[in-house]
Order: structure tokens, then sequence, then C-alpha cells
């Protein structure tokens, strides 16, 4: 249909889930980095794949009116944002229209209730939680961000979606890696010592942690860069080396040791206190996060007298942002630490009525429901793998009112809808809420009822 390096106009008809223009030629896809529906742009082929094709683009014959400037100096090379070329409220009805694509593609719902995205007012510095990759660059070593599709690492002075204090501290590491000249981590050979530097900023606090990851349990000189943190980074509270000597692609190892302040840093979401850790999940974007929980919460229509199951909890936020309007909670989440984490985070919000289990929501789910414990609401908030099956069993068999689903990924959402729609239960609405604006991922919060 088309060949290598051929040069053509195309017309961009559509867009990929990851914001990739899609225009045809003789019914053969064609996928173009950077181009907008609606637009006509001249391309040159530069892969032949057996059902799609990749181009670059040459030229613009007739822009689209939802296009802009990207904002970032290393847009184009940085792996981190996708959308940037779009405008924002162009972004929030690209994301909606995934939702409503995979739902009808892979969930055969094809005429339930998909509301507007909920946006942000300010879409900039929303990151409660930076990761920089560090290794070697050309001229010594380099700390930022992974390139699209690939492990070289792009530097960018500063990115508009994180907190300016995560860049900062990025920066005082990466000095104190170059004034003594610590060994930077090699992923070909092993060797080397400092891998990752991860920030996590409590918003609503100020407090600031700082996790290096190193692939050894002590670091050179590390009082000389606690020193230089401890002088530029207001708020911070907690500097920990992360013991990652494993390799691949995981950023964390198991084991951390506190270098300086407290093992965990806090913040508040909607009124309550929340104990961040270095392993444990928490959502990215706090300003958004109130936003989903508060439409989970209106979404499960609680009365004061129901049980209510929080699965996938991680540090327990949703349920304890339930617990006031229910009898009682029960989370499950199998990080262990984290499962801690929830229980003195109900504890020092004077919850009562919460308890959590460590271990797979598939396993206890289904150990608790035979000991005669069910839920009447059950939130689901499962990781991009969506739920295990054996879950969604157990839930079908225990029959709860109300299901609320929170997922961050459309397609295993559908999955899963399809299931429940299949047995039992009925989507009431959709709403897809804009957590990681410029970036092509959509959080989606569904309501459903047992018919
Ligand atoms: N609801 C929480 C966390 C959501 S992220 C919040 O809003 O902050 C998903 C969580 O599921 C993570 O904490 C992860 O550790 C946990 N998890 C992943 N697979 C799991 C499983 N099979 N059973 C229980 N928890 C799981």
């Amino acid at each position: 249909m088309v060949r290598k390096d051929e040069i053509l106009d195309l017309e961009i008809t559509g867009m990929t889930h990851e914001g990739m223009g899609v225009g045809k030629k003789d019914g053969f896809a064609i996928f173009v980095q950077g181009a907008v529906d609606g637009e006509k742009v001249g391309v040159k082929i530069i892969k032949v794949l057996k059902s799609y094709a990749v181009a670059r683009i040459e030229a613009f014959i007739e822009k689209s009116s939802h296009r802009q400037e990207p904002f970032c100096p290393v847009y184009k090379r940085c792996g981190g944002c996708s959308l940037q070329h779009m405008t924002y409220a162009k972004t929030l009805a690209f994301k909606r229209q995934v939702v409503v694509d995979n739902l009808a593609r892979i969930g055969s719902l094809s005429d339930v209730r998909v509301h507007d995205t909920l946006g942000m007012a300010e879409p900039i510095n929303y990151r409660n939680k930076a990761q920089y990759p560090v290794g070697m660059g050309k001229s010594g070593p380099v700390a930022g961000f992974f390139a699209r599709r690939s492990h070289e690492i792009v530097e960018a002075p500063s990115c508009a979606i994180q907190h300016p204090l995560s860049d900062k501290a990025k920066d005082i590491v990466l000095g104190y890696i170059k004034a003594l000249n610590i060994p930077v981590y090699n992923e070909t050979t092993g060797h080397g010592i400092i891998r990752h530097v991860v920030t996590k900023v409590g918003f609503n606090t100020g407090e600031v942690m700082i996790i290096i990851v190193a692939t050894k349990p002590e670091l050179p000189k590390a009082n000389k860069l606690i020193y230089r943190l401890k002088r530029d980074i207001p708020g911070l509270a907690s500097v920990i080396l992360n013991v990652n000597p494993k390799p691949g692609n995981v950023i964390l190892g198991d084991r951390n040791i506190t270098l300086f302040g407290k093992d965990t840093i806090q913040d508040t979401l909607g009124g309550l206190a929340f104990e961040i850790s270095p392993l444990s999940f928490y959502q990215v974007n706090p300003a958004q996060t109130e936003v989903l929980y508060q439409k989970a919460v209106d979404y499960a229509h609680l009365q004061g007298n129901e049980t209510v199951f929080d699965l996938y909890c991680g540090i327990g936020t949703i349920g304890l942002f339930a617990a006031s309007r229910a009898k009682k909670v029960i989370g499950v989440e199998v990080v262990p630490e984290a499962v801690e984490a929830a229980k003195s985070n109900a504890k020092h919000n004077g919850i009562e009525n919460a308890e959590f289990y460590a271990g797979l929501a598939e396993e206890v789910v289904p150990e608790l429901y035979e000991k005669g414990i069910k839920a009447d609401v059950v939130f689901v908030d499962p990781p991009r793998k969506g739920c295990d099956e054996n879950l969604l069993k157990t839930l079908v068999d225990m029959a709860p009112s109300r299901i609320v689903y929170v997922s961050c990924n459309p397609s295993t959402l559908a999955r899963d809808l399809k299931f429940l729609t299949g047995s039992g239960f009925q989507v009431e609405e959709v709403q897809p809420v804009d957590m990681f604006p410029w970036s092509e991922h959509v959080e989606t919060v569904v309501s459903m009822s047992r018919l």
C-alpha cells in the first residue's frame, strides 16, 4: 500500500489512544506523531508494518484550530508528555473519546453516559512525585527523563508539570554527583551507584521527601549531599537511601535507609491527613485526587448504614474519605507497608470504623466472603492491568448494591465492565478525570448498580 520513504499528503481522520494522528491511504492506516485530527499534513513514511505504517510530518497543509505551540523546550524528545501540541480543551475531549471508544469496542457499551472530562483550571506544576533517571551523558553525568520509547536521558532545566522543588532537588543531587565524582549507574553493565532521584512533595503540608535510589546500601559522602539539600530545599523532612541492586526497569528496591529526618512525610487531602512513605502508592495529582475521590464517594450513594469495601486501597485514601458516611470500611491492599500506613492514617484521623488487610484482593475478598463478611458498596481502584477475574466473580456472588470502579486504564476497565454488566450490574454514569494533564493517560470513575 505504502512504501518506506514515500512522501504523500494525508488527511488526519482519527487519533490513536497514545495521541498520534491517524490517516488512511487506500484504507491502510498511517500513524503520525504530532498530527491532530482534522489536519492535512505532508508526511514521509518512516516505517511500514503489516497492518499500519508510521510517518513523520514534513509539512503542514491545513492546521487544526486545536493545535498549540508546545510550552516545553524538550517536548519532542522527552517521553513524559504526549499531548502538548494540542490545546488543553482538545486534550480533555480526546481523553473522553478514548474512554468512549474503549467502552464501545471492548466493553460492548455504546449507549452509556460518558461525561466531559473534568480538567484542571491551571494544568501546570501539578505532580507531587517526580522520578528522574540518572546516568552518563555525552559529557558527564545527567539526570532528567527518559526519551520516548528509549532509555536515553533527556535533560530538562525545569519540567512544567512537576513541583519546582522536585527539579531543584534533582539539580542538587546532580551537582553533588559531579562535584564529588559519585559513580552513576550504567544500565548495560550494572556498574555505578546512583540510579534515580525520586521526590515526593506534600502539597498541603509543604513537607518534602528526597529518595536517592542506589545500588549499594551506603552513599559516599552522604553528609555533603544532605547539607546541600537542607540548605536549599525548604520543607525538607526526609532523605531516604533506597537500595536497588537488581537490573531492570523497576525503580525502587525493597530496602529503605533514612539518611535524614523522618521515614515518612505527611500530606492532607479533603481535610484528612495521610502518611506517605517511599514505597506506598499515593495519587500524583493532589488537586485532581480530591475531584476524583469526591466523584467516587458521590457515586457510592452512601446512607450511613453500609459496609464498604475499598479494594486496591493503597494507603486507604478512598475508604477513609467514605468512612464518615458509612457504617464500616474494609480496605484491601497488596503492599504491606501501605496497609500499615492505612491503619495509622485511620488512627491519626480519629476514624474508628475502618480496618485494613494486606493481601491480593482476589484472595482476601473471597476469604472474607466465605466468612460471611459482605459489602453493600464496593470501590475498586486497580492498577493498569485491571481486576483479577476471580475478584469480579466473587463480587458477582456477593452482589453489593453498588460498585464504584476507579480506573487508570480504559481498556482493562472496559473488559471488566463487560464482565460485570454481563452478570447483573448496570453502568449508570462514567466520569473521566484529568489526573495527568498533557500525557495521554486518563482516569475514569464509573458508577454501577445491581440490576
Ligand atoms: N486507591 C488507592 C491506590 C490505587 S493504585 C489510591 O487512590 O491512592 C492501586 C493499588 O493497588 C496500589 O496500591 C497497588 O499496590 C495495589 N495492588 C496492585 N495489585 C493488587 C492486588 N492484586 N490486590 C490488592 N492490591 C493490589
